[in-house]
């Protein structure tokens, strides 16, 4: 990293996050930092913001940080200082601050009090500066693999040796990543409204930039360094993550509709993990919620980016969904958890594969779609992405009428999705980064619970397998006992926690009981490609009971057009002792739910969060 030219000591900075520690009020909080980016060079004031927010760059950058344990530090300290290594450490446990320790046994080895002016220092050493600071410390983190640690411990004993004991405290207190000055990026764009922006009505303006680029630094840069009417002019930038829209949330779905003005898309809300893909020739990044750069963790997001976005540079939104390729079924957020742990990232593809379900567009070949309406950004998504399985555009339809998005939520449920998002579309209906607002209403199930108990369900039906499962069942579909009506009402589609030598005996086991068509008594909506005689029992567990259009189990007792269901239903053994009306009834299931129910109203209203 070259040196800039313009400079300022940075113990200004370490006299602000002295003060800071000292004061409650964020109107002083500002005032201090007015104070501070008055004296920054507009060339370093990037620089100046990384520091105060305790780190070296944005952490979406994917840059290594500092890495350096406390044992090292220990060691630079005792370098700097000339003392041992036992006795620092024991000078920290007495003052139980590292930090604090380096800023004692600084102002002993220079045989001078922290009281002392900056001037008489000045006369004593060379200052230290902010660049000198922050390019040291940026050395320290890249100094990698064999033999980075004692360049580490050099370059950072270099540095406190040169420091003042204020200074030496701080940049102990940086390197343990424990710079716990506690100012906000909101106190950092109002500091920079006041100075830059004429007052602090300008703020919005500042933070709208922040909003498309999430990287304050450089915002405060363009703001130093060319002024307010840049700020306006910044865009979003393929590379540089947007700060996500967010959504509320309501729980009734009539005052949902209301709130986003009648009209409006309804989208799955997909349980999964939520990416912001760029691409920009053939290289593609990928971002979470949180805006950390998640590109490594999926190789193959970024091929199918790669080849199904038809643009030069485009920022698309979607969530990544793990699901089993061998029934097409849709998997829980904890599936992709599994992923994230494995270390060997291309067996860790294989076993726990993705779906990508893409629901905005964000920019598209220099054109900032932020500031367009939904229906304009969903349409260009549409044209944008060549569509397949893997790697598509989430389930939606559009509607003004409450039966329909209720309808179209027990869907989303029994498919694995987690609810529905309702989005406005009218002609405010921007995509509002970085804001959490009403465009958006997340509609879930305003409760969570377990499904403690196992049920006893028929096989009526049997699905082919795809992929590994090709030419076997992939998934067979179950159905509880209707002992009033004596038939078999179906109630999930079950491919999940059957072992190989299960999947590998089951055309066996179905075999004497297929049928070309229904059996007279199943009473089923779905299709599945071989119909199977009530005659062979499952013991099943699943996530919890939800209600279901597509499943005729008890249709029409719990709500008019439903049945009950299973989410993420798991086949646990086969019941060979169990008749088929031996299995679990659909009444039985229609308690159990009003149990589930209560269950979670009563644990749910204390806090009146779901
Ligand atoms: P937050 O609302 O702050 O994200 P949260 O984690 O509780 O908090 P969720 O309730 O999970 O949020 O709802 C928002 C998330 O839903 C999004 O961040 C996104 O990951 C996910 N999501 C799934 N499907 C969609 C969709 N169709 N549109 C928008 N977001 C979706």
């Amino acid at each position: 990293m070259s040196s800039r030219q313009a400079d300022m000591p940075v113990g200004l900075l370490a006299d602000v996050f002295e003060r800071i520690e000292a004061i409650t009020s964020r109107t002083q909080m500002t005032a201090l930092l007015v104070g501070l980016f008055k004296q920054t060079p507009p060339e370093i004031i990037d620089r100046v913001v990384y520091l105060i927010q305790g780190r070296l760059w944005p952490d979406w950058k994917g840059l290594p940080e500092i890495g350096v344990g406390e044992k090292l530090l220990v060691k630079a300290i005792a370098l700097a200082t000339g003392v041992t290594e036992a006795s620092v450490e024991g000078l920290s446990k007495s003052l139980g601050d590292l930090g604090k320790a380096a800023e004692q046994l600084k102002s002993k080895s220079t045989g001078r009090s922290q009281g002392v002016t900056l001037l008489s220092y000045t006369q004593q050493r060379t200052e230290l500066t902010v660049n000198r600071v922050y390019e040291t410390l940026v050395r320290v983190a890249m100094a990698q693999g064999e033999g980075s640690k004692d360049i580490k411990i050099r370059l950072l004993a270099g540095l406190l040796k040169e420091a003042s004991p204020k200074e030496a405290k701080f940049i102990v207190r940086f390197v343990e990543g424990r710079l716990r000055v506690g100012i906000g990026e909101a106190t950092i764009m109002d500091a920079l409204a006041t100075i830059y922006g004429g007052g602090v009505a300008a703020r919005p303006l500042i933070e709208r930039a922040y909003n498309l680029r999430a990287d304050l630094g450089e915002v405060a840069k363009i703001l130093a360094s060319k002024g307010l009417e840049a700020v306006k002019e910044v865009r979003p930038e393929v590379g540089t993550p947007i700060r996500p829209m967010l959504a509320e949330r309501l729980s009734d779905p009539g005052e949902i509709l209301e709130k986003v003005g009648g009209d409006a898309f309804i989208e799955y809300k997909y349980d999964g993990e939520r990416a912001q893909i760029h691409k920009k020739g053939d290289k593609v990044w990928i971002f979470s919620r949180r805006l950390e750069n998640i590109t490594q963790q999926y190789p193959d997001v970024v091929e199918l980016a790669r080849n199904h976005l038809k643009a030069d540079e485009a920022i698309v939104e979607g969530e990544i969904v793990a699901y089993d390729p061998e029934t097409g079924e849709l998997k829980p957020f904890q599936e992709l958890m599994h992923r994230k742990r494995k270390h060997d990232i291309h067996s860790a593809i294989k076993e726990y594969p993705v779906k990508v379900f893409l629901f905005d567009l964000l920019y598209l070949n220099g054109h900032d779609y932020t500031v367009e309406t939904l229906p304009v950004r969903r349409s260009k998504l549409e044209e944008v992405v060549d569509k397949v399985e893997e790697f598509t555009i989430a389930e939606y339809i559009r509607t003004n009428k409450v039966d329909e998005l209720e309808k179209f939520f027990l869907k989303a449920i029994s498919e694995g999705a987690e609810g529905v998002m309702v989005k406005a579309l009218h002609g405010d209906s921007i995509y509002q980064a970085g804001t959490r607002g009403w465009l958006w209403i997340k509609f879930k199930r305003d409760y969570r619970s377990e499904m403690v108990d196992t049920v006893d369900l028929v096989v009526v039906g049997a699905f082919h397998g795809k992929g590994r499962r090709g030419g076997k069942y992939g998934a067979l579909l179950m159905a509880a006992y209707n002992d009033e009506k004596d038939v078999f009402e179906t109630v999930c589609k079950v491919g999940s926690g059957f072992k190989d030598e299960d999947l590998d005996k089951l055309p066996e086991i179905l075999k004497p009981y297929m049928r070309d068509r229904r059996h007279p008594r199943v009473v089923a909506n779905m299709e599945p490609d071989v119909w199977v005689e009530p005659a062979l029992v499952a013991e099943i567990i699943g996530a919890e009971l939800t209600l279901s259009p597509v499943h005729t189990c008890a249709y029409g007792k719990v709500k008019s057009d439903a049945g009950i269901s299973i989410r993420f239903p798991r086949f646990i053994r086969w019941r060979p002792d169990k008749s088929p009306e031996d299995a679990t009834t659909s009444n039985e299931l229609v308690e159990m739910y009003q149990q589930q129910l209560k269950k979670i109203t009563g644990e749910t209203k204390p806090s009146e969060e779901a």
